[in-house]
C-alpha cells in the first residue's frame, strides 16, 4: 500500500530529528520510504507559545496495516525521545499518518485521512511537493487542490 506520513519537529535539532525519523522508518520491516519532501520551517499553530517547526512529508510503500503502521510511528517518536506533555505542545518529533491508500478509517486510535490535514498548509505543502495527485477519499480532492483552496481563503 502507498501511504503518506507527515513529520514535524520543534525541539532540539529539528532537521536531524526528521532525518533520523525517516531513517528509522526506512529500517522498519514492511516499510520502504520512496519520497521525502523538502523541509519547511513553519509557525506553530494554536495558542501554545512554542518555537517554529520543521515539517516534511514522506511517501512510503508498506505491507503493514494501519494499526501496525501507527505502532511503528509511535515507537519512532519514543525512540527519538518525544515526551508527551500538552496536546499540540512542543515535540522533538511527530509522525502522523496522513493517507493510507484511499482508505477511510475511524477508530478511537486512528483517523485516516488525518482529520486536520486539509486545514494545514504545513501538511499540504510538503505533501503536494511529492504527491500533488494524492487523493483525499473523504473530501474527494487531491493534495494540490486542497492546498490551492487554502490559499484562496
Ligand atoms: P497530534 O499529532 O494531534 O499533535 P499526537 O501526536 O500526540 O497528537 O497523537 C496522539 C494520538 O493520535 C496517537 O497516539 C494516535 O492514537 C492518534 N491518531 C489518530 N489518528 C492518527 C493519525 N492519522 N496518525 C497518527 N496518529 C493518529
Ligand atoms: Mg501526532
Amino acid at each position: 500500500m502507498k501511504a503518506y506520513i507527515g513529520l514535524g519537529s520543534n525541539l532540539g535539532n529539528r532537521e536531524e530529528n526528521i532525518r533520523k525519523a525517516v531513517e528509522l522508518l526506512e529500517k522498519s520491516p514492511g516499510i520502504r520510504v520512496v519520497k521525502l519532501s523538502p523541509f519547511y520551517e513553519t509557525e506553530p499553530v494554536g495558542d501554545i507559545p512554542q518555537g517554529k517547526f520543521i515539517n516534511a512529508a514522506a511517501e512510503i510503500y508498506t505491507t503493514l496495516f494501519p494499526p501496525g503502521l501507527l505502532a511503528v510511528c509511535r515507537n519512532i517518536e519514543d525512540a527519538l525521545g518525544r515526551v508527551r506533555t500538552v496536546k499540540w505542545g512542543p515535540r522533538t518529533i511527530d509522525l502522523d499518518i496522513l493517507l493510507y491508500g484511499e482508505e477511510v478509517i475511524r477508530t478511537s486510535e486512528l483517523t485516516i485521512p488525518h482529520p486536520l490535514m486539509h486545514e494545514r498548509e504545513f501538511v499540504l505543502r510538503p505533501l503536494s511537493d511529492i504527491a500533488p495527485d494524492a487523493y483525499h477519499p473523504v473530501l474527494g480532492k487531491t493534495a494540490q487542490e486542497l492546498l490551492k483552496e487554502l490559499w484562496k481563503l
